[in-house]
C-alpha cells in the first residue's frame, strides 16, 4: 500500500539574528527525520517542550518547506513543487494546532469559518457552501443553531471541535494534529480524542498527533515517534513503546507517565537538566548530557538507528543489549 505520507531525512534550520544578549547563529530544530504512514493510521510525534515536534509537523502539513530532505503525499513528490500543484497538494494536508481560540477568526460566525476554505479553493455554490458547513457541523457532534454564533461563545472542547470541522471541509487525506487536547479540561479530552477516533474512521483520515504527553497517545496511536532535540531517538508501534521501551529517553517520559495499573512496577528515571541549546547540540549522542546510563562512546560517537524494521531506537547502550 502507498504511504499516503511519506518524509525521508527531513531537515529544518532556522538562521536567528543576534540581540542584545545572544550572538544568534543556525537552529538545528529538526535534523534526518523519515517516516512512513499509511491511509487511516495515526502516528504520534511525542518529546519535550523544544524537541522540535511542531517544526515537524509543519513540514508535513506544507506549511513550511524542509532545508533538506524529500516529502511525498500520496506517492507525489512535493519537494520543489509550487504554485498551483502546491495548493492543490495543500489541500489535502490540514493542520489542527493547540490553541483553538488563537486560530478562529473572532469576528466571524462559525459558518463563516467554516466555509471559508470552500469559498476559496472551489466554485460552490452559497447554497452548496452553507450546506456543507452544517453538515460539518453535525459531524462533530455540534448543532446547526451553532453555526451563527461566534467563537468565544463556546467551549474550549467546542471551540476545538470547529477547528476540526474548519480542517475537514476540504475532505484531507491527513490531518497533523499539534497538541490537539493539551489545553483543554482532563475530562473534555478524552471526548475530543474519541471524536478524532470517530472522524478517523468516517472519513478515512491518517493522523500525526504531536503531544508532550506520552499518556495522550496510549490511545489514539499506532505508532510512535519519540523526538529529542530535533533528532527521533526511538521509533515502534505503540504497543512496544510502551512495553518494550529501549532508548533511556524514551523510559524517562514513560516513567513520568501514569500506569494504567499501579500494582505494575516500573523503575522511577528523572531526567536532571534542561534540554541542551540547538545552536549547540552536545558532540556524540545528543542526549549524553543527561542520560542515566551513558558511557564514554556516547560522549564522542552519534548512535545509528538500529533494531528491526518496526522498532529501532538510536543508542549504543541498546545496541550492545538486544541487537
Ligand atoms: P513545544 O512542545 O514547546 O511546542 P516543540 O517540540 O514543538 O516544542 P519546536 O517548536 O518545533 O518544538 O521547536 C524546536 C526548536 O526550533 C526550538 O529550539 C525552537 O526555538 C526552534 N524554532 C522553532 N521555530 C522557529 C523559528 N520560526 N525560528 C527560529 N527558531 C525556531
Ligand atoms: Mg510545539
Amino acid at each position: 500500500e502507498t504511504p499516503v505520507l511519506f518524509a525521508d531525512d527531513l531537515v529544518k534550520t532556522y538562521e536567528v539574528g543576534g540581540g542584545l544578549f545572544s550572538k544568534g547563529g543556525t537552529v538545528r530544530a529538526v535534523t534526518g527525520v523519515s517516516l512512513k504512514l499509511a491511509p487511516r493510521k495515526t502516528v504520534a510525534v511525542v518529546g519535550e517542550s523544544g524537541s522540535g515536534k511542531s517544526t515537524l509537523g509543519r513540514m508535513l502539513a506544507l506549511i513550511e518547506p524542509p532545508s533538506a530532505g524529500h516529502l511525498a503525499i500520496d506517492g507525489i513528490d512535493v519537494t520543489g513543487v509550487d504554485g498551483h500543484r502546491l495548493k492543490m497538494l495543500r489541500r489535502s494536508v490540514q493542520m489542527v494546532f493547540q490553541n483553538p481560540y488563537g486560530s478562529l477568526n473572532p469576528r466571524q460566525t462559525i459558518r463563516k469559518t467554516l466555509e471559508e476554505p470552500l469559498l476559496v479553493n472551489t466554485d460552490q455554490t452559497p447554497e452548496e457552501r452553507r450546506a456543507a458547513a452544517l453538515a460539518m457541523l453535525a459531524h462533530v457532534g455540534l448543532r446547526p443553531e451553532h453555526a451563527d454564533r461566534y467563537p468565544h461563545m463556546f467551549s474550549g472542547g467546542q471551540r476545538q471541535r470547529i477547528a476540526i470541522a474548519r480542517a475537514l471541509m476540504l475532505h484531507p487525506k491527513i490531518i497533523v494534529l499539534d497538541e490537539p487536547v493539551s489545553a483543554l479540561d482532563v475530562s473534555v479530552r478524552a471526548q475530543v480524542l474519541n471524536l478524532l477516533a470517530d472522524l478517523q474512521e468516517e472519513f478515512g483520515l491518517a493522523y500525526v498527533f504531536v503531544s508532550h504527553d506520552l499518556s495522550v497517545v496510549r490511545h489514539i496511536a499506532d505508532e510512535v515517534l519519540v523526538m529529542y532535540l530535533g533528532r527521533v531517538v526511538e521509533r515502534a508501534p505503540k504497543e512496544a513503546i510502551f512495553a518494550d521501551p529501549r532508548h533511556p529517553y524514551t523510559r524517562a517520559l514513560l516513567s513520568a507517565t501514569p500506569v494504567a495499573d499501579p500494582t505494575r512496577k516500573r523503575e522511577r528515571i528523572v531526567l536532571t537538566g534542561e534540554l541542551p541549546s540547538p545552536f549547540a547540540p552536545p558532540p556524540g549522542c545528543v542526549f549524553n548530557p543527561r542520560c542515566p546510563i551513558a558511557f564514554d562512546r556516547c560522549r564522542v560517537e552519534k548512535p545509528e538507528p538500529r533494531g528491526s524494521a518496526t522498532h529501532v531506537a538510536a543508542c549504543h547502550a541498546v545496541e550492545a543489549e538486544t541487537m
